[in-house]
């Protein structure tokens, strides 16, 4: 037997969670079985556990959208008893039982190989929310968007996404425009390589269509007003990864930046990405993210913290990354 945390649902559809015993009986049917050595609380945990948006659609469920665990019996001819594995996304923790369990089983064509030189716990400290940012920065490099181009702004910057988005385009010599609601972080984001911090208060109110042309382009985490305002700001074809929506899924914008300043709107999506997507953006992570910094974007819980974790994520309080050792 092993803990779990498992949300249900009554019959008025109010929804609880609560942590429990299960054993491997209870799981999913997949073929490939992982013991789970560290999870996460993504925003979207926050949002599953919480029950603030329907992230959770089969009850009851296991939560918990990644992983980073080894392999303790597979069918799958990928993978051996041993192997050291990482998950993102797929419907995990939302369909199909998560990470929140001290075994996992799931389809062995949903796992990628563990990067070579980091450990469970660091990948869980890059996480969904690292890899969506690795994700967003090679869509910016897709389009050309290159640091001789100019500085590129991320919003959200003290967040899971926004963190290790400054640390990785930093690194990769781009000057990083760090936009934050808590200015008291700015040490921190320079620490993981912001050369500017913002307040959010000068994106979160209602946009132009066009504004003075303040970046080449950006990382953009929050959605609404704020993507409204950073793409009336962006240069001349400069280009945009939108992938979170912290401050609403509206967009109230205008084609203004689209059709005078040939901007592009880049969409970024972590659960479906294809799997050779998934494998590049992992290996980039693996040479292109400073792992130095992993520690000082990440608090560790232990798997009791969880269901707290991700009351405060949704709340705007968590500062970077959450990894949950088990
Ligand atoms: P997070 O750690 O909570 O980061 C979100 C950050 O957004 C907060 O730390 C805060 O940063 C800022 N923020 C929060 N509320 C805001 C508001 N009302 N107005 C403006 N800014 C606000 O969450 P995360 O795990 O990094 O995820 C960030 C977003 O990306 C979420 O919306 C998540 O659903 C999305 N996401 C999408 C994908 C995908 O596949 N597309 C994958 C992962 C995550 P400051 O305090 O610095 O302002």
């Amino acid at each position: 037997a092993f803990k779990a945390i498992l949300v249900s649902r009554d019959e008025d559809k109010k929804q609880s969670v609560a942590v429990t015993e299960l054993t491997e009986a209870d799981l999913m049917d997949g073929d490939v079985t992982v013991a789970v050595e560290a999870t996460t609380v993504n925003y979207k945990d926050g949002l599953a556990i919480t029950g603030k948006a329907p992230v959770v659609r089969r009850f009851p469920l296991i939560p918990g959208i990644d992983f980073a665990g080894t392999v303790t019996a597979s069918e799958n001819e990928e993978w051996r008893r041993g192997d050291k594995v990482v998950l993102n996304g797929w419907g995990v923790g939302e369909t199909h039982h998560g990470a929140y369990a001290g075994k996992a089983r799931v389809k062995g064509e949903w796992l990628v190989p563990l990067p070579e030189g980091m450990s469970a716990r660091d990948a869980m400290a890059v996480g969904t929310a690292g890899y969506t940012a690795m994700l967003s920065v090679m869509a910016l490099e897709r389009h050309g968007i290159t640091p001789d181009r100019g500085p590129v702004v991320v919003t959200g910057a003290a967040g899971g996404v926004g963190s290790v988005a400054v640390a990785i385009l930093s690194k990769l010599g781009y000057h990083v425009v760090a936009s934050t609601g808590r200015l008291a972080e700015s040490d921190y984001l320079k620490e993981l390589g912001a050369a500017e911090v913002i307040s959010r208060d000068e994106l979160s109110g209602p946009a132009k269509p066009l504004a003075k042309e303040r970046w080449a382009g950006g990382v953009d985490a929050v959605g609404s007003h704020t993507l409204a305002n950073v793409l009336s700001m962006t240069s001349y074809g400069g280009a945009v990864a939108a992938c979170g929506l912290a401050q609403g899924m509206d967009l109230p914008t205008s084609v203004a930046p689209f059709i005078l300043r040939g901007v592009s709107l880049l969409g970024i999506d972590s659960v479906m990405a294809p799997r050779a997507l998934r494998l590049e953006a992992w290996r980039r992570i693996g040479s292109d993210l400073d792992h130095a910094k992993l520690a000082a974007l990440s608090t560790t819980v232990p798997f009791d913290g969880i269901i707290d974790a991700a009351r405060d994520i949704v709340e705007g309080k968590v500062r970077g990354r959450v990894v949950v050792e088990m």
